[in-house]
């Protein structure tokens, strides 16, 4: 099923932002002294990148791949966690 594979590459994306945004706000620190604006730009950024996250959804059901139970996690299931659909499987 291509949703998981999408899913995993938003994910990986994710993080990939996640580390850029790090390293400008450690960057900013050190050069300007304070980061709050930069961290709120990183913050604003990480919001809007993760949009996108919504789109991931079981075929057979609408649960979120992101979501494991009541609980949001940065990685996507690999079965959904409502109605048990393995979603890694390409036929589907
Ligand atoms: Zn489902």
């Amino acid at each position: 099923m291509k949703i998981y594979e999408d899913a995993r590459r938003h994910a990986l994306t994710m993080f990939g932002i996640l580390a850029m945004g790090v390293l400008f706000v450690i960057a900013v620190e050190r050069i300007v002294g304070h980061s709050s604006i930069a961290f709120a730009v990183v913050a604003v950024a990480l919001i809007i990148a993760n949009r996108r996250s919504a789109r991931y959804n079981c075929p057979r059901c609408g649960s979120n791949l992101f979501w494991h139970g009541w609980l949001p996690m940065p990685w996507p299931n690999s079965t959904c966690s409502k109605c048990e659909l393995d979603l890694t499987q390409k036929d589907q």
